[in-house]
């Protein structure tokens, strides 16, 4: 068995059997010729299955030491998988502070009568505890949480699970395989949104299913097919050249991040920071236990109002104003008006999503260059501030 970087940068390297190609063809073709009458090859129909896409299902079955996988069109589509394996009275368990398209459709589904839906804090044990006692089908984790970094301990959570033989989802969007590796904590199924790290260069929408088991890998494979909810070739052709150097950006990342994190705490703008690396988060143990890296991603609260948010958001040069995350290049989010608007204000409330909450994907530019686009920023709220002040006086 070879290590994650060599899986990650080989995935089907040398496996083309006619001209000997370094990387694997793009098969755009959506049909493909019987061998004769009643004799089907491995292929037949594109949304049904493609060798390109093929290749990344096998990579990220790999990376994530699962079974099986199925490649998804998008994030969202790769969400709405698991959930075809409950039924009406089936109990999910969600977490309150999960992205908010994962929010919307889970709430918008529960309320057309698919499932019973519970959202709950899963750091809360008593609140644990009682959603487990009313014998839910499915629960889904997401840690890193979006936007707050709250974590969660997918191995107990697995181990409580696995009494009532309830499924255990993990979205591991936030961190890739490269830092994370639900299966092996006891989770049935991973999802991620491939629009982020696994494709890393914001030009790809995709989502990937993974199970630790082959049964549920086919059982899954089957709605993707049933749905047409399965990934493009040309997407998947391109997030597998993107996962070729996962293993190398996540530690470009990792290092940007930690570097920015050590400023952010420097700064006297900054009230409150989100970041699992740090020894003061509520889940850094947990963390450092069940991940192999912090992760590229961190939210902080800038002291003081929305409207310093805007000037903040506006100043910066590098880090561009998107929503998104995990690609090569800086970004900077609003998540109350942008990532979580989908919820309403009493939901962003109890998920502890303010107007002044800030979350940054710090890309794999120049550490310092990212550092002083922070500090202008910083200076330009400072700036504009004291404005205001001295406008009042006159
Ligand atoms: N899960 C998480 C944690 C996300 O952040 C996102 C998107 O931001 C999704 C799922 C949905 O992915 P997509 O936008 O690729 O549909």
């Amino acid at each position: 068995m070879s290590n994650f970087s060599t899986d990650a940068v080989r995935a089907g390297i040398e496996s083309d059997q006619q001209y000997g190609a370094i990387t694997p063809p793009l098969y755009l073709t959506t049909n493909y010729s019987f061998a004769g009458f009643n004799e089907k090859r491995e292929f037949d129909y594109c949304r049904s299955g493609n060798p390109t896409r093929q290749t990344l299902e096998q990579a990220l079955t790999t990376l994530e030491q699962g079974a099986g996988a199925t490649i998804t069109s998008s994030g969202m589509a790769a969400v709405s998988l698991p959930l075809q394996l409950v039924k009406p009275g089936d109990r999910v368990i969600v977490p309150h502070d999960c992205y908010g398209g994962s929010y919307r459709l889970f709430s918008t589904l529960a309320a057309k009568g698919h499932f019973e839906l519970e959202f709950i804090d899963q750091n809360d044990e008593k609140q644990l505890k009682a959603a487990f006692a009313r014998k839910p089908a499915l629960i889904w984790i997401e840690t890193p949480s979006n936007p707050l970094l709250r974590i969660v301990d997918v191995e107990k959570i697995s181990t409580l699970a696995k009494q009532q033989q309830c499924l255990v989802v993990v979205d591991n969007t936030f961190l890739s395989p490269a830092f994370q590796k639900p299966l092996t904590l006891g989770a049935d199924i991973v999802i991620h949104s491939t629009t982020k790290y696994i494709n890393g260069h914001s030009d790809v929408v995709g989502g990937a299913v993974i199970s630790k088991d082959k049964t549920l890998a086919d059982e899954l494979a089957w709605w993707a097919n049933c749905l047409g909810i399965t990934g493009a070739p040309f997407d998947s052709f391109l997030t597998l050249r993107g996962l070729r150097t996962l293993p190398v950006r996540i530690k470009q990342h990792q290092q940007n991040t930690d570097t920015l994190v050590d400023f952010l705490q420097s700064s006297s703008q900054v009230s409150t920071i989100y970041y699992p690396g740090l020894k003061s988060h509520p889940g850094h143990e947990i963390a450092k236990r069940q991940q192999s890296g912090f992760g590229g991603i961190v939210s902080f609260e800038l002291d003081g109002n929305v409207e310093d948010v805007a000037v903040f958001v506006e100043s910066l040069n590098i880090f561009s104003l998107a929503e998104s995350l995990g690609g090569v290049e800086s970004l900077v989010c609003h998540p109350a008006t942008m990532t979580h608007a989908a919820m309403d204000e009493a939901a962003r409330q109890t998920a502890g999503i303010s107007q002044t909450l800030i979350r940054l994907s710090v890309g794999i530019e120049d550490e310092q260059d990212l550092v002083n686009d922070l500090q202008q920023a910083f200076a330009q709220v400072e700036f504009q501030r004291n404005e205001k002040l001295l406008r009042a006086v006159i």
